[in-house]
This record gives C-alpha cells, structure tokens and sequence, in this order.
C-alpha cells in the first residue's frame, strides 16, 4: 500500500511564499504536502496595496485565490497546523505537527516567514497593520496628509522622515529616548518644514 504521509517535498508555511512554492511544484507534477498553521504577518492588515493586480484586497483573498488556483494540481495536497518537529531521516526529512502526524519528504522548504517583533509599547501589537505602519508603500497613500508620528532614531530616523514627508508634512519623530540624530540632520528635518518637531 501506498505511504499517505510520503511525499517528495514538505513545505512548511502555506502563506505567499509557501504557495508559489507550492504553485510551481504541482506544475512540475511534484508530490507536495504544504503545512500551514494560517497566521501570516499581514493578517492583521484590513487591506493590501503595491501588489499588481491585487491592489485593495485583503491578504486572505490573495491567498485564498492561490489556494484555489493550486488546487488545480492534484500532486499538492495541504494540511492546516503547525509543524512542532523535524528531523533528518536517511533519506529526507520526518516532520511531526502539533497533533502529532508525522509527515516524510526528500526536500524541505521552510517559508516560514519573518515574526515582527513589537516594542513593548501599550496598545502598538493591537495597532499594527492598522494605525501603526511598517511599510509607507503598502499603506502610506490610505494616509496620506494624515498627523503621522514616525518611531525612529539616528540615521534611519533621519532617512525615513525625509521619505515619509512625501506623504504628509506633519510629522513628529519619537526617538523614545536621546536623539542620535547629528546636529546636521536635526537642522535639515527642522527646515523641512516647520510642523517638523522632535521629541526629546
Ligand atoms: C502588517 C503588514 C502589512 C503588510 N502589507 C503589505 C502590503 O500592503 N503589500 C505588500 O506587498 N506587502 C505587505 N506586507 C508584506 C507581506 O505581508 C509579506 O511580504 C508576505 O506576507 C511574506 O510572505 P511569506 O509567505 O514569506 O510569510 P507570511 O505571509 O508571514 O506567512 C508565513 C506562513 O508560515 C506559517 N508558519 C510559520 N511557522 C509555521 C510552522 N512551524 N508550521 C506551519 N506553518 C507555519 C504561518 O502561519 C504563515 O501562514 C505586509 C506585512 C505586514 C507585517
């Protein structure tokens, strides 16, 4: 009888990378068991932006249509929790997942994503993706000409208040703490505009 739980790749992480991943596998008639325990970084982002012909959409449907999209290839097959365990076998991999199925592949993918890891500041984790924004090309347009308070200090707080002043020119730098911004570059942001203040 034929071992279900063999399988010629595992990847683990079924978010954007694990799915084309995935995508290209099943087009190369590779069997693929794809472990996702469904918790993608942007999940708490209401909308996504800067991504060609997605603009607007929620992360869950742009991977909810590569989900559909993939399970056009029978040699892909998924399964939803978390890979807790692996080991290097002879010839491969054992994977075992929270409930305790143990999965075998030749190749491992791990597109596991990146875990943000927040300050410890009241109510940022509640916030994120959502008022409080990481990346001014995904969200910065929704808000736009908005009071903006930009977390940062030295150069890259210098360098990313010159870039978000495209979007609105008020602005407030937070360095939580004594600036290490030169003199130079305090000089050039308070020139930029005079809304431009820096918090001690
Ligand atoms: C708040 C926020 C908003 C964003 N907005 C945009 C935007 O508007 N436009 C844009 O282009 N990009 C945006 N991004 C970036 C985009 O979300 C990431 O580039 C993308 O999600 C990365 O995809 P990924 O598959 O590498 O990782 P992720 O999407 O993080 O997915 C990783 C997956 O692996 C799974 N996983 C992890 N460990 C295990 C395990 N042990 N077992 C099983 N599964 C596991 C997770 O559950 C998750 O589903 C945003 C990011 C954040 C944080």
């Amino acid at each position: 009888m034929k071992d279900t739980n063999q399988f010629e790749i595992i990847i683990i992480g079924g978010s954007y990378a694990g799915l084309s991943a995935a995508l290209a596998l099943g087009r190369s008639l590779r069997k693929v068991l794809v472990i996702d325990s469904g918790k993608p970084c942007n999940r708490q982002t209401p909308h996504s932006h800067n991504f060609l012909t997605q603009d607007g959409k929620t992360p869950k449907e742009i991977a909810t249509v590569g989900r559909e999209q993939i399970a056009n290839y029978k040699t892909v097959e998924f399964y939803q929790g978390l890979a807790v365990e692996g080991v290097k076998t002879a010839n491969g991999f054992a994977i075992t997942t929270h409930e305790n199925k143990t999965f075998v592949a030749k190749k491992l993918i791990f597109a596991t994503g990146v875990r943000d890891i927040m300050p410890d500041i009241d109510g940022f984790a509640e916030c994120w993706g959502i008022s409080v924004i990481h990346c001014p090309y995904c969200h910065g347009y929704e808000v736009r000409n908005e009071k903006t308070a930009i977390l940062g200090n030295g150069d890259y707080g210098f360098e990313f208040s010159q870039l978000i002043h495209n979007w609105t020119k008020s602005l407030t730098l937070f360095t939580n703490g004594k600036s290490t911004l030169t003199n130079e570059q305090t000089s050039l942001l308070q020139k930029k505009t005079l809304k431009f203040t820096r918090a001690k």
